[in-house]
């Protein structure tokens, strides 16, 4: 069982329109995702880490990760990841541990 460590969740994707799949020439086909990496313990989300982006074409199934993505699907992802937010419950974990030192801060008081 893993007890800390790192996962990986896509935050959203979408064909990028009027984007040409390099390697079979379709149009419309290519799916850009944006996948943000959270570190978790036991299982629950702690600390957002970075964003990451890949691209996956619908009909070859060439995928590109960002370094190596052709100009017009980077530019359909930097699109995309201007529009797309950390999810909160990537900071469940650490939110809660907050809300826990402060209740034991505050029962001292009361
Ligand atoms: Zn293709």
């Amino acid at each position: 069982m893993i007890l800390a460590g790192k996962k990986n969740s896509e935050l959203s994707c979408k064909i990028a329109p009027e984007v040409v799949c390099p390697k079979c020439n379709t149009l419309n086909s290519t799916k850009v995702s944006i996948i943000g990496t959270y570190k978790h313990l036991l299982s629950i989300p702690f600390f957002a880490g970075k964003k990451f982006g890949k691209s996956d074409c619908e009909h070859c199934n060439q995928t590109y990760n960002l370094a190596e993505m052709p100009d017009p699907i980077k530019l359909a992802y930097y699109e995309l990841k201007e529009i797309t937010k950390t999810p909160l419950w990537f900071y469940v974990g650490s939110f809660s541990i907050k809300i826990l030192v402060l209740i034991k801060i505050f029962s001292r008081y009361f």
